[in-house]
């Protein structure tokens, strides 16, 4: 199964990423976590990088382009992938497809998660991630068990850099300027399905499971 996740910072890709990777057995493969990593390893690509998410920009289309490109054609993408933050513009959206289509595997699903933007500064603001594992955590929405403490290896979690008040407001201004309009994108092409990320996150995790083991589309 190939899936593309669709919805604003904040509006809980990454924490549905990991049910779904793990009930399906496809790679989750988030852009955001690829380009941390390269920033921590401080490699070519990172420090390309690193401006654009400082400020709560994109990074260049053809970055992220080929970055993406590059992963998705290991060997353990074969049966599928799951993309989180990936596409974020209509031309990586197209980049993808032209992709895809000339290896035929076209993409099953896009699944946008839909969450009022109200809501967001709030998720963002407090949210805790584990530096080692990438697992998403909120202060008040979904404590880890142990206080500051991964509940999967025990790393101190820590808070991103971009996810200040005030890089979050320009990230939504991205978003709605250069990401939304892939909701109708994907929805002209026949592979869009909705959920309703404003419930909790085990309901969301039913609504989607519900979505993608019925094959509803
Ligand atoms: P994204 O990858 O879309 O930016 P995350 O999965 O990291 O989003 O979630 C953003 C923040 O909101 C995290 O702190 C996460 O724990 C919290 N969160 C995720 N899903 C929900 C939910 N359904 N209700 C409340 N908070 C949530
Ligand atoms: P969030 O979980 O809040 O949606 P991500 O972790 O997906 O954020 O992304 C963090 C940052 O990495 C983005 O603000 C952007 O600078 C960069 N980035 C990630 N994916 C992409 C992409 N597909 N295109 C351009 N920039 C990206």
């Amino acid at each position: 199964m190939r899936i593309v996740l669709l919805g604003p910072p904040g509006a809980g890709k990454g924490t549905q990423a990991k049910k779904i990777a793990t009930r399906y057995n496809i790679p989750h493969i988030s852009t955001g976590d690829l380009f941390r990593e390269n920033l921590k390893n401080k490699t070519p690509l990172g420090q390309k990088a690193k401006a654009y998410m400082d400020a709560g920009k994109l990074v260049p289309d053809e970055l992220v382009i080929a970055l993406v490109e590059d992963r998705i054609t290991k060997d353990d993408c074969r049966s599928g992938y799951l993309l989180d933050g990936f596409p974020r513009t209509v031309a990586q959206a197209s980049a993808l497809a032209t992709f895809n289509e000339k290896l035929g595997k076209p993409l099953n699903y896009a699944l946008n998660i839909d969450v009022p933007e109200s809501l967001l500064i709030e998720r963002i603001v407090g949210r805790r991630v584990c530096p080692k594992c990438g697992a998403s955590y909120h202060i008040e929405f979904n404590p880890p068990k142990v206080d500051g403490q991964c509940d999967i290896d025990g790393a101190d979690l820590v808070q991103r850099a971009d996810d200040s008040e005030e890089t979050v407001k320009t990230r939504l201004n991205v978003y709605n300027s250069e990401s939304a309009p892939l909701v109708d994108y994907y929805h002209f092409k026949g592979v869009l399905v909705n959920v309703d990320g404003n419930q909790k996150p085990d309901e969301v995790t039913s609504a989607v499971f519900n979505i993608l083991d019925g094959g509803a589309k």
